[in-house]
């Protein structure tokens, strides 16, 4: 499937249906169960998709509709894992959190998000994106009482995850992202094992793969650490150079309203790179032009190809008109970008 130069994706969620749960907060419990609930997520992700399309969002994913959490949705699919036994552990160095324990072999018994993904597939001809978390980002949200070993137990997260992107790409999914935000905090990590993690979920995979690394949702957590950080933040050249020498398609960053020096992006010159061009953090609605902009700065660092339009991270938080608002931006402007290149050629 043939893409259109600079085409645009969101990074993952949407708000959800108020009627499907409580808008306007992030892990907001459902208001359905059982069959109304799995019929609600469904119907929720058809909204998704038609909203997507009608504003021009070239590919499409579920907003994810289907789930709670980015992370914690997929864990509560495996076994290994207690629930009801919690312990308190300081997430990406940056909040406490009562967080569920690892007490045995981690394994999937069954596909977590396939049937999901297939119903996402019937509802658009459009290239499709579902999103995973990545193995790091996973291992930092739970207690291990059982391999105490963060490296043990991302390995064994990888294994799984490439299950579930195995079945995803058979399901007809084109594009498959890892999110990897622990990979903005933990550096020496990465370069031991966080990487070679990444890959292993990866092996095999047709699919193009991308890894979404950023500083997180707008919450209160996140703004506050975002303030102590300084005039640039350089965390991506860490990552990046690794990245770069990496089996991974595609790296996606956050930048308008970011403290993120361009030319990072440099460092990960020859792959495909889906730059952050709305801000997430708050919700007046950007201009096209402000998004061209965004865009048009970083080809300096990337080939107009190898670029993708793309939000800072979730809208999940926002009021859905803002958050349909902001995609129209997306992709108008990359549209005015993609006009103007292609001028330049003729
Ligand atoms: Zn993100």
């Amino acid at each position: 499937m043939t893409s259109p130069l600079i085409p645009t994706s969101i990074v993952g969620s949407l708000p959800k249906p108020s009627w499907l749960a409580e808008p306007e907060k992030l892990w907001s419990p459902w208001k359905l169960e059982g069959e109304q609930l799995r019929e609600g997520k469904q119907d929720a992700m058809r909204a998704a998709v038609l909203e997507q399309a009608q504003r021009g969002i070239d590919i499409i994913a579920d907003g994810e509709q289907t789930r709670q959490h980015f992370v914690t949705t997929f864990i509560e699919h495996l076994s290994g894992v207690d629930f009801e036994k919690r312990e308190t552990v300081r997430i990406r160095n940056r909040y406490d959190a009562s967080v569920p324990t690892v007490v045995g072999a981690v394994e999937r018994e069954k596909p977590v998000f396939v049937q999901d993904a297939k119903f996402l597939r019937s509802c658009t001809d459009k290239q499709i994106k579902w999103t995973l978390p990545g193995p790091m980002t996973m291992v930092d949200t739970l207690y291990d009482a059982h391999y105490r070993s963060r490296e043990k137990l991302a390995w064994e997260f990888a294994t799984i995850l490439n299950q579930e992107a195995r079945e995803l790409e058979a399901a007809g999914v084109d594009v498959i992202q890892f999110d990897e935000p622990a990979f903005n905090v933990f550096f020496d990590e990465v370069a031991d094992w966080g990487i070679a993690a990444l890959e292993r979920a990866c092996e095999g995979l047709k699919a193009e793969t991308v890894v979404h690394i950023c500083f997180g949702y707008g919450i209160k957590a996140n703004n506050d650490w975002k303030a102590t950080l300084g005039a640039q933040w350089r965390h991506y050249e860490k990552s990046f150079p690794l990245l770069q020498a990496s089996s991974i398609d595609t790296v996606s960053l956050e930048s308008h309203h970011s403290n993120v020096p361009l030319e990072v992006v440099e460092l990960v010159r020859g792959k495909r790179v889906m730059l952050g061009a709305i801000d997430v953090a708050n919700d007046a609605v950007e201009t096209p032009e402000e998004v061209a902009q965004t865009l048009r700065n970083a080809l300096e660092f990337v080939d107009a190809d190898k670029l993708i339009a793309s939000t800072n991270c979730g809208m999940a938080p926002f009021r859905r008109d803002v958050a349909l608002a902001k995609l129209s931006a997306l992709s108008a402007g990359a549209g005015i970008l993609r006009e103007e290149l292609i001028g330049a050629r003729v």
